[in-house]
């Protein structure tokens, strides 16, 4: 019929703006190694804030000694601890906990989120047991993963730009959160000094260096998006500070933030964009990340609904309603390999109550799916060949087998099988075979917390 028709002709319109061809792809990568160069050349001088983490030592797996670590980014923390045994013995013993944060801490006071988390550390602290060996003497140390947008001023202080993810408390904004978390910890007679101050990017990188020496970079798909890498101190000319005895020194990408005229973006990411919390900002995240690929589904499968009556003659309410649909509910859509596609009937009737939905719509909902999981995972890719050109290991030099290893973390990267499969196959695709063959993606498994702990093994004032 005429309406089928005409959904079929918004389906094909979007699909060809998503477009993702090879040609289009080394735009977006050069683009990316372009603005990194302008955000490591002056600060403000880029969307990429590339900002400086003074991590200038990676761990090495010499590290001893017991370590804690504290990883704050969402509505619950992790306290976790771990025996470091060095060269052979390495996590000799590891040990966490999570504890949830009360939801009228997340918008009260300063005092009262530093004092709770303060006393649960304490309490986790009361219960070291066997296997853990404080040094004596020695204060203990701890790690502290804080993924929210700081303004670092050293390894171990940083001022918070902004709260993000519900968070909601006046008085720390512009504060040191170190300080913040040291004089809670002084309070209640804790004695601990926070010797690393990181985000879960950074974290990702520690831990996946320790488990692989080869891992150059670090890349977060979950809720939302960013990467951290290993630079060379001498190629940050916004660094004025004493160049680090390693040489190197850990940039923040924030690359969330990126955007390219490269980038194919259509209207409905435009509208995403224009009704969301953030306009105009974090438009690379709003195209590849878990908190936005499914709304993307759902604004097209609206339009189709409105426009050609793609559902009935009605146009579904639900359908309407903005982030209804999530990105696991369009995962286990995408993934459906029954032959009436019975997990994609079930969710368009629970979560948007469309009934009755015959086979050929739910193909159409399945290719859609797979246009804007594609699109993500094909622009990520990118994404990485934008840092491997940028530290110049897009290609193979002469007489060199050096291996680049990509840490991978994130809920969408883990669970999203279609998006991580396209994602890896087409970093082959833009880097050829040979070039290929020394890349490797790892999955860096929570890898975050005990990186922290490393690094503060690595910064301790003891060594
Ligand atoms: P965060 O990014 O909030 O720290 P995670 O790394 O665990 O947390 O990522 C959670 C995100 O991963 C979710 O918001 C969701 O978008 C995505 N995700 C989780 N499970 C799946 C799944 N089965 N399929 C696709 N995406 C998923
Ligand atoms: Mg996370």
């Amino acid at each position: 019929s005429g309406k089928w028709t005409r959904a079929m002709a918004i389906l094909r319109e979007f699909e060809e703006k998503c477009r993702t061809p090879t040609s289009k792809l080394r735009q977006v990568a050069d683009a990316m190694d372009v603005e990194m160069h302008a955000g490591l050349a002056s600060e403000g001088g880029s969307k990429l804030k590339m900002i400086i983490s003074y991590v200038d030592n990676l761990p090495t797996g010499d590290e001893k000694g017991l370590y804690y670590a504290l990883d704050l980014g969402g509505t619950n923390f992790r306290v976790l601890r771990v025996q470091l045994g060095g060269k052979d013995a390495r996590v000799v013993k590891q040990e966490f906990e999570e504890v949830s944060i009360p939801p009228h801490l997340m918008t009260g006071t300063s005092d009262a989120l530093f004092g709770y988390i303060a006393e649960a550390l304490a309490k986790f602290v009361a219960e070291e047991g066997e296997g853990f060996h404080p040094a004596p003497g020695r204060q203990r140390e701890l790690g502290f993963t804080f993924s929210f947008p700081v303004r670092q001023t050293s390894i171990a202080s940083g001022n918070l730009i902004k709260w993000t993810k519900g968070f909601s408390i006046e008085d720390t904004v512009g504060q040191d959160v170190v300080g913040e978390l040291t004089k809670a910890m002084e309070r209640i007679g804790l004695d601990m000094r926070v010797a690393a101050l990181v985000n879960d990017t950074i974290g990702t990188l520690a831990g996946g260096k320790y488990h692989n020496q080869d891992v150059i970079a670090a890349v977060i798909l979950g809720t939302g998006t960013n990467a951290a890498y290993v630079e060379r101190a001498h190629a940050i000319p916004k660094w004025h500070g004493l160049l680090p005895k390693s040489g190197e020194m850990v940039i923040n990408m924030e690359w969330g933030n990126f955007r390219s005229s490269h980038l194919p973006l259509t209207d409905y990411d435009q509208e995403l964009d224009n009704e969301s919390l953030n306009p105009g900002e974090q438009i690379f995240e709003k195209m590849i990340s878990g908190m936005y690929l499914g709304d993307i589904v759902r604004r097209v499968l609206y339009k189709m609904a409105e426009e050609a009556a793609f559902f009935g003659d009605t146009v579904p309410p639900k359908l309407k309603i903005p982030f209804i649909l999530r990105t696991p509910n369009m995962s286990a859509m995408h993934h459906d390999t029954s032959p009436d596609l019975r997990v994609v009937g079930d969710k368009l009737r629970d979560i948007l109550e469309i009934p009755n939905t015959s086979l050929k719509v739910r193909k159409v909902v399945v290719e859609l799916c797979d246009i804007v999981a594609t699109r993500g995972a094909r622009l990520s890719a990118a994404g990485i060949v934008g840092i491997l050109k940028k530290i110049g290991r897009d290609t193979v030099r002469e007489g060199e087998k050096q291996r680049s290893v990509i840490a991978l973390d994130g809920g969408l990267y883990e669970h999203y099988t279609k998006f991580s499969t396209c994602m890896e196959s087409t970093l082959k695709e833009l880097l050829g075979e040979e070039v290929a063959a020394n890349i490797l993606i790892e999955h860096s498994n929570d890898g975050s917390g005990i990186g922290a702990a490393l690094l503060a093994a690595s910064h301790s004032q003891y060594s």
